[in-house]
């Protein structure tokens, strides 16, 4: 199913202040509330779904990369755990409350299910970077790319205590906050605050694992597998969620980062979608007309130069160039014609040069206007 776009979601403009973003989720996230919403398998989807807007709205780094590549920039993969595969979970929405609600009231997980305000630790996010020919951009390709990173211990499964031998913190009972319940506005709203001793973890760990001294996680490395569109460029940046650094015991993995590099070809240059490939034919080409192989991302094809090819002309083959990121169409391949002139003439091809040079119909003519090289840059950005 397409997903909407997350400015549609939240009901916002593209250029809404990061103050419109957050007042029109709180609405949102009141209105289709689990707790108010009990049962009502429509309203969590709504719900969700403005938890995903907001967290990328939110979030500088991510709402950029939304605002270039739309949904393409944030999944980046296939089956990447995040996003694409079916929105953020009830952990994540309630963990993200704190910054919405001012601490001042986070809402019970009630229907919700999943231990409301518990403080769910984050792994750091990773950055590496991919190195793509043209070829590779051009159709998008699937990339494995091994990365040294944390992972969850496997002697304790990523718990951290031994034997996973631990006790649930007494002072909050394994929900990670204390909670009073408080008169508000909007009826009565259970306060929560971490709690002190678990530090919202909910346990407490009796003896720490041996592998990991109790941090749950290890160094260790994971082939990834990642799927880059096509129409990515040189400094673009895509995401894979929960591939970054495995959270300290148990929690959401951070993001991996993908800065895409980009190879140079050893004929074709790109400008934006399009490509550049500048041709070279001698004069009596250029006069008579000829065929040229020019190379395109898909190998080599035939061109026609008309008679009378004038020099700087520009040809455009069209679609040959790169898919838009945001798939709206492809560029042209442009191809600039150039006239070799040749040097170290033989004493016979001198005269016959010196022949053509007194025809009338070698000299430029002042009369007619000529294209002038401008003239024809003009034309290629218009
Ligand atoms: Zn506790
Ligand atoms: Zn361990």
């Amino acid at each position: 199913m397409a997903k909407r776009d997350y400015y549609e979601v939240l009901g916002v403009a593209k250029n809404a202040s990061d103050d419109e973003i957050k007042k029109a989720y709180r609405k949102l996230a009141i209105k289709y509330h689990p707790d108010k919403n009990p049962d009502d398998k429509a309203a969590e989807e709504k719900f969700k779904e403005a938890a995903e807007a907001y967290e990328v709205l939110s979030n500088a780094e991510k709402k950029q990369r939304y605002d270039q590549f739309g949904h393409a920039g944030m999944s980046g993969a296939a089956g990447g755990g995040g996003y694409g595969g079916g929105g953020m979970n009830m952990d994540d929405i309630f963990s993200q409350f704190g910054d919405i609600f001012g601490g001042a009231f986070g809402f019970g997980g009630g229907g919700g299910g999943n231990g409301g305000g518990r403080r769910v630790n984050r792994g750091s996010n990773l950055r590496v970077k991919v190195k793509l020919n043209l070829n590779e951009i051009a159709h998008g390709v699937e990339k494995k790319i091994k990365v040294n990173k944390q992972v969850a211990c496997g002697t304790c499964k990523g718990s951290g205590a031994k034997n996973n031998n631990y006790d649930t913190c007494k002072i909050c009972n394994g929900s990670g906050v204390q909670t009073r319940v408080q008169q508000t506005i909007l009826g009565a709203m259970r306060t929560q605050t971490t709690c002190s001793s678990c530090h919202g973890e909910g346990k407490i760990i009796k003896e720490k694992c041996g592998t990991c001294h109790g941090d749950g996680v290890v160094r260790g490395e994971e082939v990834i597998s990642v799927n880059i569109p096509a129409g990515v460029a040189e400094g673009m940046q895509l995401s894979m969620n929960g591939k970054g650094n495995a959270a300290p015991r148990g929690g959401i993995n951070g993001d991996l980062l993908i800065l895409v590099e980009e190879e140079e070809h050893p004929e074709l240059k790109r400008d934006g979608n399009n490509l550049i490939y500048h041709s070279f034919i001698s004069f009596p080409e250029a006069a008579l007309g000829t065929q040229v192989e020019i190379p395109t991302i898909d190998g080599k094809v035939k061109i026609k130069i008309d008679p009378g090819t004038p020099s700087g002309k520009i040809l455009r083959l069209k679609g040959k160039g790169i898919p838009d990121i945001n798939s709206y169409g492809k560029g042209d391949l442009l191809v600039d014609v150039n006239i070799h002139v040749p040097t170290n003439l033989s004493a016979e091809e001198k005269k016959m040069m010196e022949q053509l040079q007194d025809s009338k119909n070698f000299k430029p003519n002042p009369n007619k206007k000529e294209k002038s090289f401008f003239d024809r840059m003009k034309e290629y950005f218009e």
